[in-house]
């Protein structure tokens, strides 16, 4: 249970849809976390409307609209054939399209995918824009695939998820695994399928629809949300010491804008292990891991061989920590995958003057973590609102399809900076107007419940 929350009672409502939820959603533990950080949050709401209640509300907010299993038969270069699952969650459409990115990870299944689509929900709401929340993706592994290999997998998803999604229906972009380069085959298969070139996914190339920023989107934005936080404490990011974790999109574009605000990332990762490099990620660095991660798509153990300050930690499973969040630094980016943050790990965050977590990555603290961070009066930027940028930019790149221009660099990047501080400040008055100042988890899930849950009130029981 959230802190500062009023505590669960026996015959409690809340606690009563928790465990319908759980015993309707067996085995999916992650859908479980993110419902019962949600649901903790909405208690709050509910003592003043009882309306969401009697509409029941709560339990169909927690009910997809529609799950979509699919099977994705594919020749491997060796001719084999191969066979992978695919998803998609249609979670809510009360307030917009479905909208939600594509994740392709060996990791991948239903619970992990329905707790995406269903703080999607919350996290396109808090962007302002028109859009509902959905999630999709595959337990295919692009690691180590040829190009060619990665087209023909794209190919085979998007056979069958063309016949469910489209610009006014549903429209999915990129998530852990999905970046331009299978954002570029799954359209292209789409357009053959359907003889229509349309916004049907976001994370296009520029030559053909995307738009400007939206790769860098969700790091950009994680970096305003973290100013926006210290600016509520007459704080800056400059000189500001840097944990990042992992070494993607959202890790790349962090990093960057935390060097454009004068702070110093020290950080990064992938899932073989960590890079320290006590002299700072600087804009050279940073150039190498691009070129390492998104051309070469090699490992980051490389970097200690080309900047020779740097150590790398291999990944080791039997530690019951992460030594990256070990390191001592004022601010965490945690910015590779769910519940990256273990308790032990926000434990060692606290106890070395950490004053901020900004969370890129979605859910990457446990409960126990979370909890810890908000007892402990750590400015702590949750998930939902913290990388709303990307899912934020990506309704501007469905306005921009739809009025067929583009907007220039400056306009997108200025509108982001616009909603990110506009998301903060939602979260930031929400957890005052409901008693529990400071604390943006409630801030955050109260904010976004609110449109979606009058938006289905207003739509009748569909
Ligand atoms: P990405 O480009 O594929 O990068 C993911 C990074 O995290 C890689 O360095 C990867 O290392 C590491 N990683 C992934 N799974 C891991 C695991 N199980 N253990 C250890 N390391 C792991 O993906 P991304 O787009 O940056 O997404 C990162 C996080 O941000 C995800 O939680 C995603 O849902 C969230 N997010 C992304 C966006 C977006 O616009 N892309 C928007 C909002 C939120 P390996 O290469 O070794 O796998």
């Amino acid at each position: 249970m959230s802190v500062m929350t009023p505590p669960r009672t026996k015959g409690d409502y809340i606690e009563e849809v928790l465990t319908l939820v759980k015993a309707k959603n067996p085995a999916e533990p992650e859908f479980h976390q993110a419902v019962q950080e949600v649901l903790d949050s909405l208690r709050l709401v509910l003592q003043k409307h009882p309306e969401y209640r009697s509409a029941k509300i709560l339990e169909r907010i927690t009910e997809p609209e529609r799950v979509l299993m699919f099977r994705v038969p594919w020749f491997d270069d060796q001719g084999e054939i191969q066979v992978n699952r695919g998803f998609r969650i249609e979670m809510n459409s009360a307030i917009g399209p479905y909208k939600g990115g594509l994740r392709f990870h060996p990791s991948v299944n239903l619970g992990i995918l329905k707790f995406l689509a269903f703080e999607q929900v919350f996290k396109n709401s808090l962007t302002t824009l028109p859009m509902g929340g959905g999630k999709g993706g595959s337990d295919f592994d692009p690691k180590g695939k040829s190009d060619n290999e990665v087209m023909r997998f794209c190919q085979s998803f998007m056979t069958e998820l063309s016949r469910h999604i489209g610009p006014d229906t549903d429209v999915p972009a990129g998530d852990i695994g999905v970046g331009g380069r299978e954002i570029g085959f799954l359209f292209g298969q789409y357009k053959r399928l359907r003889n229509e070139f349309t916004g049907v996914l976001t994370g296009k190339g520029l030559a053909w629809g995307g738009s400007l920023i939206r790769p860098e989107a969700t790091g950009y934005g994680c970096v305003y949300f973290a100013n926006e936080m210290l600016k509520t404490k007459k704080d800056k990011l400059e000189g500001k010491l840097c944990l990042i974790s992992g070494s993607g999109n959202v890790s790349q574009y962090t990093i960057e804008k935390l060097l454009d605000f004068g702070a110093k990332p020290i950080t990064c990762s992938d899932s073989d292990g960590v890079i320290f490099d006590p002299d700072g990620i600087n804009r050279e660095k940073l150039a190498w891991i691009l070129e390492q991660k998104n051309v070469k798509r090699g490992r980051i153990r490389e970097y200690t061989d080309h900047f020779k300050k740097a150590v790398f930690m291999p990944t080791d499973v039997k530690l019951d920590h992460n030594p990256l969040w070990n390191i001592k630094a004022d601010c965490a980016f945690p910015s590779a995958t769910q519940n990256e943050i273990k308790k032990r790990d926000a434990e060692n965050l606290i106890k070395n003057g950490c004053k901020l977590v900004a969370e890129g990555a979605n859910m990457p603290s446990t409960l126990e973590a979370t909890n810890l961070f908000l007892q402990n009066k750590i400015l702590y930027g949750p998930a939902k609102a913290a990388n709303a940028g990307g899912v934020a930019t990506s309704g501007l790149e469905m306005s921009q399809n739809s009025q067929r221009l583009s907007w220039t660099r400056e306009e997108v990047d200025d509108k982001l900076h616009k909603i990110m501080i506009a998301i903060h400040t939602t979260c930031y008055e929400t957890a005052e107007t409901y008693g529990t100042p400071g604390n943006l988890v409630n801030g955050a899930n109260i904010g976004g419940f609110l449109k979606v849950a009058n938006a289905m009130l207003d739509q009748g029981l569909v």
